[in-house]
């Protein structure tokens, strides 16, 4: 099943402070474009408008390999599929094998010495650890629907990262070399998978302390009225969690730093003052709406300064996105256009309640 990642904000924060681990040598390029690696932080999830194969790279959910799911799923995926059909695979899941072919890619794009490729590998990597990090990434029961939590995706990882994040510390020290990619991106996921129980239990506790009027408000956001958690009852889940959604942000930013650092090693340390195509054109992607559409024509200018026209292009696919712990829309019920949103993940109102 396919699900939403840490909100806009957590993932621009995380690949933000994952710059800040890493060595002299990779620092100052890193840090000319902090810009890009935040605010693209997020380009992965858009993708996924346009992209089928594209949903699946963001999650792993481990239970449906039975009891002890890390013993029965082989590591490496030429080995998983010979066990498993690949949309078996797919279905369920790839975010770790993914983690370590995003690393493969930054090696080739560090061995290309092409800053842009740098930039765009380095950012997809950030955010396919980050994920990998939540831990209702690694359950099929990934926004509670299984047990009467729906919303609780979006709320441990877009509301109270958003409500809390600032107060974070993301001093984490400096990124270590990592020996084998793979087998790390395995123990990731086997940690962030050991947090779920909780992660469902505690919210189930609390729910049954709070009165459904304490525990939900209703919020403008982009003219439409969305039901949310309310400050109080995220405060509550918040405190019980006891520092859960900090550590797991802090673990994903020296990852993040600690797999860029080893890319580069890998690809040979090339000195990255002097690279090809430093003075990039922001790809087309900076808009959010031009990765759910096609190129379908070219205007005048310069060959490099070309605009390209876009038409929005329906979404086929069921997929589901949520936005502070309100689901966006139903897949089964709803029909996704882009000329219909503002912007792809934005908040519209529940089903339901109408304010207008
Ligand atoms: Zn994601």
């Amino acid at each position: 099943m396919t699900m939403g990642s840490w909100g806009f904000y957590a993932h621009k924060m995380i690949n933000r402070a994952a710059v800040f681990t890493l060595p002299a040598d990779m620092a100052s390029f890193y840090k000319q474009h902090i810009d890009y690696i935040s605010d693209h932080a997020v380009d992965p999830d858009k993708k996924r408008y346009a992209d089928p194969e594209e949903a699946h790279k963001h999650f792993i959910d481990l239970d449906r390999y039975g009891e002890s799911p890390l013993d029965s799923l082989p590591e490496r995926w030429t080995n998983a599929i010979r066990r498993y059909p690949e949309d078996t695979l797919k279905a369920n899941g790839t975010v770790p094998w993914q983690i370590y072919s995003s690393y493969w890619n930054l090696v080739d794009a560090f061995k290309s010495k092409n800053s842009l490729r740098i930039l765009k590998t380095s950012t997809a990597l950030g955010h396919y650890i980050a994920d990998a990090h939540s831990p209702l990434h690694t359950t099929q029961n990934y926004n509670g629907g299984l047990s009467d939590q729906e919303g609780i995706h979006a709320f441990w990882e877009s509301r109270l990262p958003e409500l809390y994040a600032k107060g974070y510390s993301f001093f984490v020290g400096g990124a270590q070399y990592i020996d084998k990619p793979l087998q790390r991106a395995w123990q990731i996921v086997g940690h962030t998978y050991s947090l779920v129980d909780s992660v469902l239990l505690i919210e189930a506790q609390l729910n049954r302390k709070f009165a459904q009027n304490r525990k939900y408000v209703f919020e403008r956001r982009n003219k439409l009225i969305i039901r949310t958690y309310s400050k109080t009852y995220s405060k509550a889940y918040h405190k019980a969690l006891n520092g859960m959604v900090e550590k797991q942000m802090r673990a994903s930013v020296i990852l993040i730093g600690s797999f860029w650092y080893t890319a580069w090693v890998d690809a040979g340390q090339p000195n990255l003052q002097q690279l090809s195509g430093t003075a990039f054109i922001p790809d087309s992607s900076a808009h959010p709406l031009h990765t759910q559409s096609r190129p379908t024509g070219v205007s005048g200018g310069a060959p490099h300064q070309r605009l390209h026209h876009y038409a929005p292009k329906p979404y086929k696919k069921p997929f589901r996105l949520y936005s502070h712990g309100t689901m966006l829309w139903d897949d089964h019920r709803h029909a996704f256009h882009p000329d219909n949103y503002p912007h792809p993940l934005s908040a519209r109102h529940e089903p339901g309640y109408s304010f207008s």
